[in-house]
């Protein structure tokens, strides 16, 4: 019997879902895919340069799971590009959790949470005070 595959905990959607080679007709390019968790890997791996067991964490999956995940993302992208194949991020098991961050008010030092994503947080909730920092 085979066990369902538990959800792996990813940071955001990717952006960019769609790399081609861009030196030949796209009718002529194999596609192959990426899923986001192996996308999710990459970025924490290989961009990041998190080890396995903190990659994994992240992710919510044990450390040898990680590094199957990884090593089949980076055979993936080998393929692509050695082979000039095209790229599709889609699909795989996974759930998105957003990364928060922890931040104090150097003038009242009340602290709150806000996604790394969001921008435009440039005044303390408490007293829009100015000047704040991330402590995490
Ligand atoms: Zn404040």
């Amino acid at each position: 019997m085979v066990r369902p595959k538990k959800n792996r905990m990813v940071s955001s959607n990717p952006d960019i879902g769609y790399f081609t080679p861009g030196d030949t007709p796209a009718a002529d390019v194999d596609v192959i895919k990426l899923s986001v968790e192996e996308r999710e890997a990459l970025r924490l791996s290989d961009l990041l340069e998190m080890s396995y067991e903190e990659a994994g964490k992240k992710m919510g999956v044990s450390r040898a799971t990680f590094g199957r995940v990884i090593q089949k993302a980076r055979k993936i992208i080998a393929d692509a590009l050695i082979n000039g194949k095209a790229i599709y991020i889609k699909g795989g098991n996974y759930t998105i959790v957003s990364e928060k961050t922890m931040f104090i008010c150097n003038k009242c030092s009340h602290q709150w949470e806000e996604t790394r994503k969001k921008r435009g947080i440039e005044r303390c909730p408490a007293c829009k005070h100015e000047y704040f920092q991330s402590v995490s």
